[in-house]
């Protein structure tokens, strides 16, 4: 079993919990590294308000604690993308890593469905071959489906629907070539728990292409961090991973 987990949230962004309770609940699962990705993006809502310093003091607070208890925090922070500009606001703390996810998609407007899946495709491609960060986040999960939903469409509903059209529109070739950019510039890809994707198939042609995997539930409440790691004990082993294709952040990866 791998026992990190390098996507979760805290109140300082959009999370029901403070990081005490985080360490609480913790201290109930094996894991041993915990990456902390609060949003730091520019025009995102639920980006951290406070700055810098009271942010970085907050978490040391929080490593310390979890270092008496065996378990290494990392500081880490979810960065946005728009296109061709990266998104990190400007209190953003001194961080081990970055995740890059794209969250603010434009209006569809007349862009037809085609046209905006593409322009998604773009932006994300753009922003491997040319931003700085470490791993690309729900690439194909938590997408930006509202145009194509019902205004009361569940997040079960939301899922399935961005499965439909990853498979339509995002090709195993489209991975193919940006599995390479993602290679020569050491960007891992995500395993996302929270929307249990990529596809399988598009994990095994990372693997194939030597892309570094990384694991985040993208805990948003505490029941999360245990649930949304289903996904990913399910990859492990259908792709049969070793500690040695996982990104490492903060340390070994641990193994029971
Ligand atoms: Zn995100
Ligand atoms: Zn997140």
């Amino acid at each position: 079993m791998i026992l990190f987990d390098y996507h979760t949230h805290t109140n300082f962004s959009d999370a029901n919990y403070g990081f005490d309770e985080l360490l609480e609940e913790l201290k109930k699962t094996d894991i041993k590294i915990i990456g902390i990705t609060d949003h730091f993006e520019k025009n995102l809502m639920q980006s951290v308000k406070v700055s810098k310093s009271e942010y970085e003091k907050a978490f040391g607070v929080f490593r310390d604690k979890c270092f008496d208890c065996g378990i290494t925090a990392v500081l880490g922070a979810e960065v946005g993308m728009k296109e061709k500009e990266f998104l990190p606001s400007d209190n953003l703390p001194d961080v081990s890593y970055i995740i890059a996810s794209f969250h603010q998609m434009p209006e569809k407007g007349s862009m037809t469905e085609k046209e905006y899946w593409e322009y998604y495709m773009n932006v994300v491609e753009y922003g491997l071959k040319n931003f700085r960060f470490d791993i690309i986040g729900h690439i194909e999960g938590y997408m930006p489906v509202a145009p194509f939903m019902h205004e009361e469409a569940s997040f079960d509903e939301r899922r399935s629907t961005e499965k439909l059209f990853a498979k339509k529109y995002f090709s195993l070739d489209w991975y193919e070539k940006i599995s390479k950019i993602m290679h020569d510039r050491n960007i891992a890809i995500e395993i996302h728990g929270g929307s249990k994707s990529p596809r399988i198939e598009v994990l095994s042609v990372m693997k194939k292409n030597n892309v570094k995997f990384s694991f985040g539930s993208d805990t948003h409440s505490l029941v999360q961090l245990k649930k949304h790691r289903e996904y990913f004990d399910y990859a492990v082993k259908e792709l049969d991973l070793k500690e040695t294709d996982f990104i490492k952040l903060g340390g070994e990866v641990c193994r029971k």
